[in-house]
């Protein structure tokens, strides 16, 4: 997944914990090599390289993950969309590496989640568009922290967090008082007590943060910050908003949702969040402002 991994838990066994914390890495891994589209054998790959025209079946994971995105795309009117990979296949953040122009005109038509063909019942997925291709890295490490989360509390745990870089899971409190959480302002440099934001008190939370500084270079010909998340819509990074945290329930929720706000912007992102029972957001817009859903009162 290209990130760091952490897992924090309580449980009364030493033994029982360490074996735990294995399962947890374990099911990490597993993802991994079943999601990641850089590794050939991946189940993803796999669809990349075959599912232009023919239906291929698909695991019952890939099943989920995919009709939760297609959820998300039809709620945001394709803000969130896996088909962005048609184009964003080709950007390259540590190599400084960006589609060029032309590139990028004549695979836009290919981003769009209606060519997605996906058959719950004969368990299949095909893509209606030839340039199609398709990454769930908006919502892989929400969906793995929440799976981490299922094998922990079936070995007896109450309190943990997991976290997979911007996506965390929390269970239960911190011994008697909530899990303190920080949201830093990522531009800024200045003295420790400013860096962080806002610090908010969690206990059995999911909590996701998409920014514009985790995969990112400067474009010199025109100062533009290139980042990893892509507007649908013109195939480039998405503008005006620095960082989107979204607390819910779950992390296949949360992190598809902080992607999804993260691209709709402060005022359509705020409204959808208002829309969604059992959700709330932090937006950092590109001011610096910050911006809370309906049941955050800011401080
Ligand atoms: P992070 O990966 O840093 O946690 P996000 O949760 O915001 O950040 O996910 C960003 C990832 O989502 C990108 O690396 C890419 O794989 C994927 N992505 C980028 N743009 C979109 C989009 N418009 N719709 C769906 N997924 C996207
Ligand atoms: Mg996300």
């Amino acid at each position: 997944m290209g990130t760091q991994i952490s897992i924090t838990l309580w449980h009364s066994n030493a033994e029982t914990a360490e074996q735990l914390l294995a399962s947890g890495m374990a099911e990490m891994h597993r993802l991994d090599e079943l999601l990641s589209p850089w590794i050939e054998t991946s189940e993803l790959a796999r669809v990349n390289r075959l599912a232009v025209g023919l239906p291929q079946k698909i695991s019952d994971e890939l099943i989920f993950l995919i009709d939760k995105s297609l959820y998300f795309s039809r709620l945001s009117d394709g803000a969130f969309d896996i088909t962005f990979a048609s184009v964003g296949w080709f950007y390259n953040y540590r190599e400084r590496q960006q589609p060029n122009e032309e590139k990028r005109r004549a695979l836009l038509p290919a981003i769009n989640y209606q060519w997605l063909d996906l058959n719950k019942v004969e368990r299949t997925l095909a893509f209606k568009h030839k340039n199609v291709r398709i990454d769930l890295g908006g919502i892989a490490k929400g969906y793995a922290v929440d799976r981490v989360a299922a094998i922990l509390q079936s070995g007896g745990v109450k309190r943990a967090t997991i976290s997979a870089g911007g996506d965390s899971r929390i269970l239960g409190d911190k011994l008697g008082s909530p899990w303190m959480i920080g949201i830093k302002n990522p531009r800024d440099g200045g003295d420790q007590s400013s860096r962080a934001v806002i610090m908010l008190p969690l206990e059995n939370t999911a909590i996701s943060t998409s920014g514009d500084y985790e995969r990112f270079f400067i474009d010199e010909k025109n100062g533009k910050r290139i980042h990893h998340i892509i507007n649908p819509k013109t195939g480039q990074s998405a503008e005006g908003v620095v960082s989107v945290t979204i607390l819910g329930p779950e992390g296949s929720d949360t992190d598809p949702l902080s992607t999804t706000v993260f691209v709709l912007g402060v005022e359509p992102g705020i409204a959808l969040v208002n829309r969604l029972p059992g959700f709330d957001a932090v937006i950092i817009d590109s001011t610096g402002k910050v911006h809370y859903s309906d049941g955050l009162v800011a401080p």
